[in-house]
């Protein structure tokens, strides 16, 4: 444990897991826990004595003391509490999820309201000081990594948390581009890779061309709702239907149970990327007639691809639709690098293999290459070898219009840095004060299924004016309205939305949750979609 002078380190801040990694002799290395392990769950509890804890000591409660055990983290951070991922996991989570004052959402542990980044700042502080005490120093900078996918307010949110945790932030970075730092930093390559990221939750894709020490992301795209959860879920059913057919014993009913047959089926999903077989054994699983029944399931590697197989092949069609998008041959693709547990399943890598006519690349850890890419990021930031990232923005940004629709400014996949600039619209209602422009980050060509950004209020005067959309190289916008000297940076207001366009958001809100309500009926109901919910990434 020899005293170094690293300051710095690389920190992977994961939905189940967060990793913190630091550069030693050119080295990256994941700084291990004080339980000797890599990882640190991303878990913050209040334990029955009233104390916080963090990470293994706060998972060990979650199934005695759920309310008070905030999982999942990640998939909170930087949403408001009336969107829809928020409103939709509210009801599955087992903590409070309450209204923050910001109106963000934010949870209640032992009657204290938490807000997220204050949530993930304990997690950050945690590795803050096991990498301290490690390394045998403080620690007051970092980089951290966040989903390519995350949005102007998630990102701004993580920012926030490592402030809380005494940590400068450097960099946000997007895991993707970590993951191909991780592979080529250094390397001197001249290669198009491509970052297959498959974790608990979330499928994410990247195509980055490496030149040098150049990095650029040239397409990203992926399934935000695909990911272990859902092949854990087709076990889960695969089970629960042998079962019933062997002893005619539904188990949906009991929560228990269904606990358990999750568990195991996730740990025979494991298992069966070494093994062929397994057997889910699960003794006293239920009652019948004051005795206890078994379950016993026995479960081929053979099954479970034919059980999850579409699951995989939808993998590659978002893998084809990104490369079509962008015009970029699979024959072109030099490397494919795995990321995310569940790229651990054979049947994955065969599939790759066959597909892209070559096997993914060895000797990239999926688990730990996010954080080591990120500490060589952070290791280079000040050195004469530092890299240069040009990254892609992964989702469009633009305004809504009184109509409810969205104007797109930035496309997805933009270069950043990048600038767009465009002119101050008239206000909604003739002869207002002000003009509102609400900016929005999505997919959709409505607002409402996009993310809120924040809304810039001008004099109704300024209509016509220039305003610049300016996204840094870690994806934040910054908003510059022209005026009579030099464009002024703009600070977001909350937003103050004339009626008509609140009205038409909830007109719009109200039937969106009546065709999905239609739609998981179709499906025979909200289950399967909960249980996505849940998932990590
Ligand atoms: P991550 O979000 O990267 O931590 O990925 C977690 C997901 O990977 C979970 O769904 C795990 O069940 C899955 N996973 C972890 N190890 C393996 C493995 N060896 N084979 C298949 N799936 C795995």
């Amino acid at each position: 444990m020899a005293a170094e002078k690293a300051r710095i380190v690389g920190i992977d801040l994961g939905t189940t897991n967060t990793l913190v990694a630091s550069v030693k002799n050119r080295v990256p290395r994941i700084v291990p826990t004080d339980r000797g392990t890599l990882i640190l769950p991303s878990v913050v509890a209040l334990s029955p004595k009233g104390d916080l804890v963090v990470g293994g000591v706060a998972k060990d409660q979650i199934l005695t003391n759920p309310k008070n055990t905030i999982y999942g983290a990640k998939r909170l951070i930087g949403r408001k509490y009336d969107s829809r991922v928020v409103q939709e996991l509210k009801s599955y989570f087992t903590y409070d999820i309450v209204e923050g004052a910001d109106g963000d959402a934010a949870v209640n542990l032992g009657g204290r309201v938490y807000r997220l980044p204050e949530v993930s700042a304990m997690v950050l502080s945690q590795v803050k000081t096991i990498a301290e005490q490690f390394l045998g120093g403080p620690i007051s900078e970092a980089v951290i990594t966040v989903p390519a996918y995350y949005n102007d307010n998630q990102r701004q949110a993580v920012k926030e948390a490592g402030l809380l945790a005494g940590l400068s932030v450097k960099r946000i970075v997007n895991e993707p581009t970590a993951a191909a730092l991780a592979y080529g930093f250094n390397r001197g390559l001249d290669q198009k890779v491509l970052v297959y990221d498959l974790g608990g939750g979330t499928f994410d894709v990247s195509v980055l061309q490496l030149t040098g020490n150049v990095f650029e992301v040239t397409a990203t795209g992926g399934d935000t709702f695909l990911g272990g959860i859902d092949f854990d879920n087709r076990i889960v059913d695969f089970v629960l239907e042998s079962f019933k057919k062997e002893t005619k014993i539904d188990l949906t009913q009991s929560p228990i149970a269904m606990q358990r047959v999750k568990n195991a089926a996730e740990a025979a999903k494991i298992d069966l990327s070494l093994m062929q077989n397994v057997v889910i054994e699960l003794p006293f699983v239920e009652e019948r007639k004051g005795k206890p029944v078994d379950l016993k399931v026995p479960l081929t590697r053979e099954q479970l691809n034919a059980l999850t197989g579409d699951l995989v092949e939808r993998t590659f069609q978002i893998c084809d639709e990104v490369l079509t998008e962008k015009g970029i041959a699979r024959s072109s693709i030099d490397e494919i690098i795995l990321v995310g547990g569940q790229s651990r399943m054979p049947l994955v890598q065969q599939r790759i293999h066959q597909h892209f006519g070559k096997p993914p690349r060895k000797g990239v850890h999926p688990d730990e290459c996010t954080a080591l890419g990120a500490a060589l990021l952070a290791e280079s930031l000040d050195s004469i070898d530092s890299v240069t990232l040009l990254d892609a923005l992964s989702m469009p940004i633009g305004y809504g219009l009184p109509t409810g629709r969205f104007r797109k400014i930035v496309d997805k996949n933009h270069r950043v840095p990048a600038t767009k600039s465009f002119r101050v619209p008239p206000p909604a209602k003739p002869g207002a004060p002000f003009v509102e422009i609400d900016i929005y980050q999505g997919d959709s060509e409505f607002i409402v299924d996009n993310e809120y950004l924040g809304t810039v209020k001008l004099p109704a005067a300024a209509t016509g004016r220039r305003i610049d959309f300016k996204l840094d190289e870690e994806c934040l916008l910054h908003v510059y309205v022209e005026g009579a000297g030099e464009p002024k940076e703009v600070k977001l207001a909350t937003r103050d939305t004339p009626e008509v366009l609140k009205k038409m958001i909830a007109e719009q809100l109200a039937k969106r949750t009546q065709e999905d309500e239609r739609a998981a009926a179709e499906k025979g109901g909200l289950f399967s979609s909960i249980k996505r919910l849940l998932g990590g990434g």
